[in-house]
């Protein structure tokens, strides 16, 4: 199998991460993608180990004294649009929109990039479903790497392989054994346009805001009713507006109101608190603080509780302190013609949570675009490029 031929094997696996689910994975096609997995590497002539939501491998090195190097990629798909049924089109560009079925359409105006996919083939779905790059590629590029390595002579130290399950729904690394998997650091295959590198994340948290109101019959409330839901209202407007993700990019911070439940007599509201700078990161949380307790001062104790719990925090922390991994990467897509990008990840990364674990772990491009929706696609060639960039780590990694 060529590495086009394992991306479309692996797309045709139903693998959509399921949040109200509690088991591991979180979806049984996941488990089946994961074991067909296990059998390749097993036919590579490696030992893979089967975990409870994650298979790893390990090449033995064939030079003594270079650093483990691993490579990790997701095989569940986004809930947000159906990974069923995936049927992948090639398509020979010849520039333009790309038009498919159901009014999908991946035009150029959205995606500039794609001019200079002219004379390329693409894959894209029929138009009814996302593709499934996200992470598939990931994980095709990795397996066609470590095909590659085992028929070469290629120098290089102990490599170690992993995919994983659940990144999706946030929960990629809740069983993985940074520990027991044993590798030095490692880089995620599971970013967008060929060339980027993503080690700056958000610092994110997640805020419950309970509205303790006070209902009596609106016909005699006069100064006695409380309403959960102005009050929310009131709480809500005190939240800088410049600060929602419909106003920020790049390195700007947000706070974002995701669901409201309640009534007069009780409202809840999920808010999510984001920035990359960790002081920026605790002022918002500090801010949110402030505003509940200058409403309680004037609307009596207790009337908004908010719960303010961290979900995770920007690994550049760890990467400043392993930075050969940012320089090793981008050498490695010059190697390969490719123009490295460094971008900060507007969300979180799987590695994210692994380098706080103790494997620092970048994310790296799988040449895909559009992930999550309808348009998702990824030029055949960036399969074959980021297959050639990892053994080129593999080889820089070699030489120390
Ligand atoms: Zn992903």
């Amino acid at each position: 199998m060529n590495v086009k031929e394992r991306f479309l094997k692996y797309v045709s696996y139903e693998t959509t991460s399921d949040e109200d689910s509690p088991s591991v994975p979180s979806t049984e096609g996941q488990n089946v993608l994961l074991k067909v997995l296990f059998d390749e590497l097993k036919e590579l002539g490696l030992s893979p180990e089967m975990n409870v939501g994650y298979v790893t491998a390990v090449i033995p090195a064939n030079v003594e004294g270079c650093k483990k190097v691993a490579f990790l990629a997701h095989v569940d798909t986004s809930s947000a649009v159906s990974g069923k049924d995936i049927k992948p089109q090639l398509i020979k560009y010849n520039g333009g929109d790309i038009v498919l079925n159901g009014g999908t359409v991946i035009s150029v105006k959205d995606n500039p990039v794609l001019e200079s996919y002219i004379g390329e083939e693409i894959i894209t779905s029929d138009g009814t479903t996302l593709l499934g790059a996200d992470d598939k590629a990931g994980v095709a590029e990795i397996m066609d790497a470590v095909e590659k390595l085992l028929k070469s002579d290629i120098k290089h130290g102990e490599i170690h392989v992993a995919f994983t399950c659940d990144e999706e729904i946030g929960r990629g690394t809740d069983t993985f054994d940074v520990k027991k998997f044993g590798a030095d650091f490692g880089y995620t295959i599971d970013g967008g346009l060929l060339g980027e590198i993503e080690y700056e994340n958000f610092n994110a948290a997640s805020a419950v805001l309970t509205v303790n109101g006070k209902s009596i019959h609106p016909g005699s409330a006069k100064n006695k009713m409380k309403n959960a839901v102005d009050l929310f209202c009131e709480f809500h407007s005190m939240l800088p507006v410049a600060m929602r993700p419909v106003h920020t990019e790049g390195y700007e911070g947000f706070y974002m109101g995701e669901e409201v439940k309640g009534s007069v007599e009780n409202l809840v509201c999920k808010y999510i608190i984001r920035d990359h700078d960790k002081a920026k990161f605790e002022d918002k949380k500090a801010f949110f603080v402030s505003v509940v307790k200058f409403l309680n001062e004037k609307y009596g104790e207790n009337t908004f509780v908010a719960e303010i719990k961290d979900s995770y925090y920007n690994m550049a922390e760890i990467i400043a302190d392993n930075f050969h991994l940012i320089k090793s990467a981008e050498k490695a897509m010059e190697m390969a013609g490719i123009a490295p990008c460094i971008i900060p990840i507007r969300g979180g990364t799987d590695g994210a949570h692994l380098s706080y674990e103790g494997l620092p772990c970048p994310n790296l491009s799988t040449g895909g675009m559009n992930f999550h929706g309808r348009m998702e696609c990824i030029p055949s060639f960036a399969l074959e490029k980021m297959s050639e960039v990892i053994l080129n780590i593999i080889s820089i990694y070699s030489e120390k």
